[in-house]
């Protein structure tokens, strides 16, 4: 079971878990309280909103979503709040929410290629059979960004595109210096990292002055140095598969991207 902590003065995080629970957060101020991405289930936000309730006596009256991947959105209807989301967010939850997630329509999306035997299994994993998915809309829709200010915290939320989702948005906290990233940083579903859309991303999370990053996927909280240091290892990787070389002994993450700026290489080809 994750548990919450207190990672700053306005900031609660519940960490990743199986089968593919995000990160979540909980941005506590004097007048609002707001929830940063809602996880898979109801079940899951469930355990988020008893957890922060228990720590902080706070409800939030709202979630704003990095993306509409549906470990991150699922559990919007838990909550009972307005969504926030970014406007192509807010199309993917209508076309989420119109379709069928028996299943016999999962094991068919995975035998047409249009979804990954993990994806399936993740899902009735996480809500069992027989299961009815109820997929909040968006109430407040943004296009490049919004500020939310909460009382003494403001949360300035920033479209920033990227490999894994066209409609990736970060969430910067301040006077936290929290940035809450969710998965932008990572491959696209289909395992694929470009320059072309890595390298802005990097310089625009680096433009945030955060001190603490909270990634969808990630077991802890990074440091800047920590971000830094991951970033420097997706240009080597990228360098090394444009020149046709070697990198030593590459570790796993390196590896990694690797194998995802390769596969830009041979879908562009
Ligand atoms: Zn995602």
């Amino acid at each position: 079971m994750s548990v919450l902590t207190k990672i700053t003065e306005h900031v609660y995080w519940m960490p990743p878990g199986p089968p593919d629970r995000p990160s979540v957060c909980g941005v506590v101020g004097d007048r609002r309280t707001l929830m940063l991405d809602a996880g898979s289930s109801k079940a899951h936000t469930r355990a988020f909103l008893d957890a922060l309730w228990a720590e902080s006596a706070a409800h939030p009256s709202a979630v704003v979503y990095t993306h509409s991947h549906w470990d991150h959105v699922f559990g919007g209807a838990e909550l009972g709040g307005q969504v926030i989301a970014h406007a192509w967010t807010a199309e993917q939850l209508i076309e989420l929410g119109a379709m069928d997630w028996s299943d016999e329509a999962l094991d068919e999306r995975v035998a047409s290629g249009h979804a990954s035997p993990q994806h399936a299994a993740n899902v009735k994993e996480e809500l069992p059979s027989p299961r009815t998915v109820e997929v909040a809309p968006a109430d407040i829709v943004f296009k490049d960004g919004l500020d939310i200010a909460l009382g003494g915290v403001t949360v300035r939320v920033r479209h920033v595109g990227g490999d894994h989702s066209a409609e990736s948005s970060v969430i910067y906290v301040e006077p936290d210096r929290v940035l809450f990233l969710g998965d932008c940083m990572y491959d696209s579903p289909a395992g694929v990292l470009t320059a072309e859309l890595a390298f802005p991303l990097h310089d625009a999370i680096l433009r945030f002055d955060a001190d603490l990053y909270v990634e969808g996927h990630h077991t802890s909280v990074s440091s800047r140095a920590d971000i830094e240091g991951l970033i420097e290892k997706m240009r080597l990787a990228e360098k090394a598969v444009r020149a046709g070389s070697a990198i030593g002994v590459p570790d796993e993450d390196t590896e990694g991207f690797v194998q995802a700026f390769r596969a830009a290489r041979a879908t562009a080809s």
